[in-house]
């Protein structure tokens, strides 16, 4: 059985960057970037101010001076004014500081007389001015091959004129659920029967991961059938199965994948929960082969999947797992199995707790969860004891 690590190594050594192609800014959010981008546009682009008022020289506008409104500056096109000491120009915020100004005041601090105002306080040098370049220089690296396109990225290429960005596209995903005692929503399930839900989990994770699905299709035990529906799904980038992969006598997943021509590279993990997990590869598609139980499904998919996805989206390595973070922990843990078991629990104000019962199955406390620990084999934590978690969301 292979480590987690060996495992994730395993993987990701049999997955490529996919294609990469110019997005629309919008389109592009969540993925990642395919080039280095420079800032081709200071900001500010020019300096302008910062508040609605008037912009002066701030040697001549100590509190009590009267000054001479000689033009007025809206935020729009640059209308070229100057101004003198003793001398003032009505400004709006984001419009072009008149030359020979070297501060704004706020409307709020004078009083308008006619073509005067009176400064109510002084200002300094500087004051309610955004210079150009203050923010960022031209030139400067604005986005990094390999990074996540945040919102905050989207809206600062946008600033640079920028309708479009380079991306690799989304890997392409088919999840297939398998279980003859699966019921679908919408039927009514017979007596032994329960409602698939593996299969909106991992569309649901697939999503959050970047990729796009485009198939989901459930398959019964039954090995004709199962063929026949996996090798539709091997014409993506991505098959996700779930179920089928364990040592059941109906657990014909592996067999019906070998006989697609899936070369099976490795299989069965040493996490809690989820140590039967299959990853192979045909020609174009790469092969997942997660437990049944959900809980399992949704730690394998984290640990296994997920890395998968993040670099065949384009992700620079940094950004292939999840987010740690520190934490205290909530309780007391201990793992007395003999492979590092994965607690899911909630972290809330720095302190992580257990989050429900926490056997393969259960569904109801991963539902309330939004962090994983690992606690390797032997490891007793007490609590208070100082750890890093992982976050999903
Ligand atoms: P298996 O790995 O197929 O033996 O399934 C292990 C356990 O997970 C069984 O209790 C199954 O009923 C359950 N299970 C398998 N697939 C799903 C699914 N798609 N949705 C919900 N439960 C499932
Ligand atoms: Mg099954």
């Amino acid at each position: 059985m292979l480590s987690e690590a060996e495992a994730r190594a395993a993987v990701l050594e049999k997955v490529a960057p996919l294609p990469k192609e110019e997005a629309p800014l919008i389109d592009s959010l969540g993925r990642f970037a395919a080039r280095n981008s420079r800032a081709v546009r200071s900001l500010p682009a020019f300096d302008n101010s910062a508040m609605d008022g008037y912009a002066v020289q701030a040697a001549s506008c100590q509190s009590g001076a009267r000054l001479r409104v000689v033009g007025e500056q809206p935020a729009g096109a640059d209308r070229g004014l100057s101004i003198g000491a003793g001398e003032a120009v009505r400004i709006f915020t984001g419009a072009p500081l008149p030359a020979g100004a070297d501060a704004v005041i706020m409307q709020e601090d004078v009083t308008r007389e006619g073509e005067t105002i009176v400064a109510n306080s002084g200002v300094e040098e500087g004051e309610f001015l955004r210079h150009r370049g203050s923010d960022l220089a031209e030139g400067q690296m604005i986005l990094h091959a390999g990074e996540p396109i945040t919102p905050g990225i989207v809206s600062l290429l946008a600033s640079q004129g920028m309708a479009t960005t380079e991306v690799h596209a989304r890997p392409r995903v088919a999840i297939v659920s398998t279980g003859d005692e699966l019921a679908r929503a919408g039927d009514s399930p017979r007596p032994g029967q329960i409602f698939e839900s593996n299969s909106m989990m991992l569309h649901a994770l697939a999503l959050a991961a970047g990729a796009e699905i485009q198939l989901v299709e459930h398959a019964p035990d039954d090995f004709d059938r199962l063929v026949e529906i996996l090798r539709r799904g091997l014409t993506h980038d991505v098959l996700i199965v779930t179920g089928g992969v364990s040592v059941g006598d109906r657990d014909f997943v592996k067999a019906a994948l070998r006989q697609l021509g899936v070369e099976i590279a490795l299989w069965r993990v040493a996490i809690k929960p989820g140590k039967p997990f299959v990853f192979g590869r045909s020609d174009r598609c790469a092969v997942f082969g997660l437990p049944g139980n959900p809980v399992s499904t949704f730690v394998t998919f984290l640990k296994l999947v997920r890395p998968a996805l993040r670099k065949m989206a384009g992700a620079s390595e940094k950004h292939f797992g999840l987010r740690q973070v520190p934490a205290k922990l909530g309780c007391a843990l201990e793992n007395d199995g003999d492979r590092p078991h994965y607690f899911r629990g909630r972290l809330e104000q720095g302190f992580f707790s257990m989050s429900g019962r926490q056997e393969s199955h259960a569904l109801f406390g991963l539902s309330r969860a939004n962090a994983l620990l690992r606690v390797d084999p032997g490891v007793r934590l007490t609590m208070n004891a100082s750890v890093a978690v992982e976050l999903w969301d």
